[in-house]
């Protein structure tokens, strides 16, 4: 799936950089497609197509371990065995999954990856989606709860409580893969990289000169490389979910994929996107999913919640909101789009 949402404004002004014996000036860059999206890695590093290299590896074990689109992963043992019987499964996924029901608490359920089966039945990047019947939509929302993914530490498995339930880790994955290419960076001594997964962007340190990365947030009506802000940042992740990263329109109505699963139906919240901006990636992108189905009001909430995760809200109305935390690290650069910078008392 692609979720190009954010896009890299400053190339690097790598004139002078750290004392680091393994740095470099000049980035080596790398595009791959894995887990259903480009992954753009940039590394200034002496041995950094190695670790490129290392990190496509990473990336793909946890895709083939989280996937529902290739058999034989984990996941996908995990749906088939639904309402039958346990799973044994990796620590990867096992973390996923905790992570998944820990904010599918908090969001009330506004994260939820037993959407699985509604998001099976909209097929939405098909190219030939069509809007299912009400009566289906209602028979299927009955297989939606993550209380009844039932984890049991002790013996590092899983069920799912009832037949048909299927999880789909769209809205999360891609973010914990972003943490573990973080992790292969540091363990190789990188000091300075970015990795985006479609879009997720994941920051380690700042650019090579000591300054802050700065990412541009995508304006969600516009084309892909225009944006109404920048976020200037070193170390994080920066996640977006928005209305325009995949859907269909049938009758003047957009039908994109993230749904609500109170409803059964695309998210209909007043919100067009949501930044996320966190220390860690499945934080980001969990989060933006879940803010992305509550609205701005209720997802404002949830962010403040977390110690340190920060915001940007657009609604459809072309307004864009900001969490207090990114005051003076928030540029917004929206007005000639059309948008409008709201502050928030
Ligand atoms: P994202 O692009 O990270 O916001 O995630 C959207 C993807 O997550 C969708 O394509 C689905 O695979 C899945 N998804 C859709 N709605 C939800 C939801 N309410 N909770 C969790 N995952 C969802
Ligand atoms: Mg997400």
């Amino acid at each position: 799936m692609t979720k190009s949402f954010l896009i890299i404004l400053c190339v690097l002004l790598a004139v002078s950089f750290s004392a680091c014996s393994n740095s470099v000036a000049t980035p080596y860059e790398n595009e791959e497609f894995a887990m259903g999206t480009i992954i753009r890695q940039r590394i200034y590093h002496d041995n950094a197509e190695d670790i490129s290299r290392q990190v496509i590896d990473r990336i793909r074990k946890i895709e083939d371990r989280m996937t529902i689109n290739k058999a034989g992963g984990e996941i996908n043992k995990l749906n088939s065995s639904a309402g039958k019987s346990f799973v044994e499964l990796s620590e990867d996924t096992l973390f996923v999954l905790n992570k998944a029901k820990e904010i599918s608490e908090l969001s009330q359920g506004a994260f939820d990856i037993t959407v699985g089966a509604l998001v099976k039945e909209w097929d939405i990047s098909s190219g030939n989606s069509v809007v299912p019947s009400q009566e289906r939509i209602h028979s299927l929302l009955g297989l939606v709860d993550y209380a009844d993914i039932i984890i049991d530490k002790s013996g590092s498995r899983a069920k799912l409580e009832n037949t048909g339930q299927i999880v789909d880790l769209g809205g999360i994955a891609k973010g914990f893969a972003g943490d573990e290419a973080i992790k292969v960076y540091r363990e190789n001594g990188v000091q300075s990289a970015f990795i985006s997964l479609g879009g997720n962007i994941v920051a380690l340190g700042g650019k090579p000169d000591g300054n802050s990365w700065k990412i541009g947030i995508r304006d969600p009506r516009g084309a892909e490389d225009s944006y109404i802000g920048i976020v200037s940042v070193k170390d994080k992740a920066i996640v977006s979910s928005g209305d325009y990263e995949r859907f269909f329109e049938r009758d003047g109505v957009r039908y994109h994929h993230i749904l609500d699963p109170k409803t059964g139906y695309p998210a209909d919240s007043g919100l067009i996107g949501t930044t996320i901006i966190s220390d860690f990636s499945i934080d980001a992108d969990a989060l933006s999913t879940a803010a992305f189905v509550l609205g701005l009001e209720k997802g404002m909430d949830l962010i403040k919640k977390f110690d340190g995760v920060e915001a940007v809200f657009i609604t459809d109305d072309k307004k864009v909101y900001i969490t207090e935390g990114l005051k003076g690290i928030f540029e917004f650069e929206g007005t000639g789009n059309g948008y409008e910078y709201v502050e928030k008392g």
